[in-house]
């Protein structure tokens, strides 16, 4: 390795490259440069093992089998729950509820703590920067509550604004829903401030961490998040699989979700008793193959330690900021003073989707359009933005070759 090519003199970059098979492949000749890493990671090779160990040696379903399998499984699916605890510092393992993932973790809390809490009048904060999943569920619970869905502005260089919050923190404020960090400009909000000022208010937050959970190191109890909700495919573990946590009193409180098998005590004609807590909420077989492999990822993120990995996620999102700059016409979209690795952005003249296209054409796969953020794009006037994210195993060399492909697709375009 030459002393250029080492972007941290920490995290070796380079012997991570090794665990991720995929990393390898050729995209119309050219080696993968995979930039699109909110939109889903890649996985180590621990991970995909591991789906393979559940299915060759120990595939059963869980918690009621006697038999050898079926208490293998079991113990691996249920390890995942503390390896979960671990990584979020949540207090018990009766809290972290599985999911689908994000979308799910959002929606349970829409459709049974909301349900069960907001009537007409009350208010639910979002921000102008939410991911769909964070917007849509809300609406379609305010439609039926006769709720409101009130929004918190950014500023252009996509900043929430504080003090438009603070004056949404009336006592019809019931719950805040938030993003940790925004998919589409990278921006970290100050979670913490903003779940200190919504209690004071007397409002619940649940923080969606889709985003976050990769990048920065979760503590939900110096959070002091409601519910926090994350995806196990953007922590370089499987997809399919996510997880809720949820304070125990109002997980206690909050009404079922889904009903079926797993989440009841007792079933009679006369009457059904729930599960206790994390069961409560996890009907049916789950999906056990995906949520023990998860377990791999999280410990693969512990192997390395989580501040070499922003360490070296903060060098690449420096270093791809200073470079792009250098293409001429080109605007970043997203300049908050705290901001996650990726950056969105657009060429003036050319369209995000064409850039991607011509990307594509050099093995370097970037995201284009509008992240699923359609109101925040509204706000910036734009159709949408290119968007290159990146992971732990990016280096400086990848970012170099998606300058040189921007410097050629837009010379293409502008011709
Ligand atoms: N919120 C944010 C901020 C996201 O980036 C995403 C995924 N792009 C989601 C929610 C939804 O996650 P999932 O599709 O894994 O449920």
């Amino acid at each position: 390795m030459t002393a250029s090519a080492s972007i941290s003199n920490e995290l070796d970059v380079y012997a991570i490259r090794k665990a991720f098979p995929i990393l390898e492949r050729k995209v119309k000749g050219w080696p993968l440069v995979y930039l699109d890493n909110a939109a889903t990671s890649q996985k180590p090779f621990a991970v995909i093992q591991a789906l393979t160990d559940y299915y060759t040696e120990f595939n059963a379903n869980i918690h009621r089998g006697i038999h050898t399998l079926a208490e293998e499984a079991t113990a691996a699916f249920e390890s995942t729950r503390d390896a979960v605890r671990r990584f979020i510092q949540a207090e018990s393992r009766e809290e972290i509820i599985f999911t689908r993932g994000t979308t799910e973790g959002i929606n349970l809390v829409a459709q049974t703590w909301g349900r069960k809490n907001l009537k007409e009048g009350d208010e639910i904060i979002v921000s102008a920067m939410e991911h769909h999943s964070n917007i849509v569920p809300w609406q379609v619970l305010c439609a039926e509550k006769g709720s409101v869905l009130r929004v918190i502005p950014v500023t252009g260089k996509g900043e929430l604004i504080w003090e438009e919050f603070e004056k949404l923190l009336t006592p019809r404020a019931k719950l805040v829903s938030i993003a940790h960090i925004s998919n589409a400009l990278g921006t970290i909000n100050p979670v913490k401030k903003i779940i200190r000022k919504a209690h004071e208010a007397g409002a619940i937050v649940i923080v969606d961490g889709a985003q976050s959970a990769v990048h920065l190191d979760i503590n939900v109890r110096d959070l002091n998040c409601d519910f926090f909700a994350f995806s196990a495919h953007k922590v370089y573990g499987p997809t399919g699989v996510g997880v809720l946590y949820g304070k125990m009193q109002l997980l206690e409180d909050m009404p079922v979700f889904q009903a079926g098998g797993e989440m009841i005590k007792e079933v009679s004609f006369e009457g059904t008793t729930f599960n206790e807590l994390p069961y409560k909420f996890e009907a049916g077989t789950p999906n056990i193959a995906d949520t023990i492999a998860l377990r791999f990822a999280i410990e693969f993120l512990e192997s390395i330690g989580r501040e070499k990995i922003r360490k070296h996620e903060e060098e690449l999102l420096q270093y791809a900021s200073e470079r792009l700059m250098e293409i001429p016409g080109l605007k970043i979209i997203g300049q908050a003073a705290q901001k996650a690795s990726l950056v969105s952005f657009i060429v003036e003249n050319t369209h995000p989707q064409d850039l991607g296209i011509l990307l594509d054409n050099r093995g370097i796969a970037v995201r284009t359009g509008h992240h699923c953020a359609q109101p925040l794009m509204k706000l910036f006037g734009i159709p949408g933005t290119v968007r290159a994210s990146f992971a732990l195993y990016n280096t400086r060399e990848e970012i170099d070759e998606l300058i040189v492909g921007l410097e050629k697709a837009v010379h293409l375009l502008k011709r």
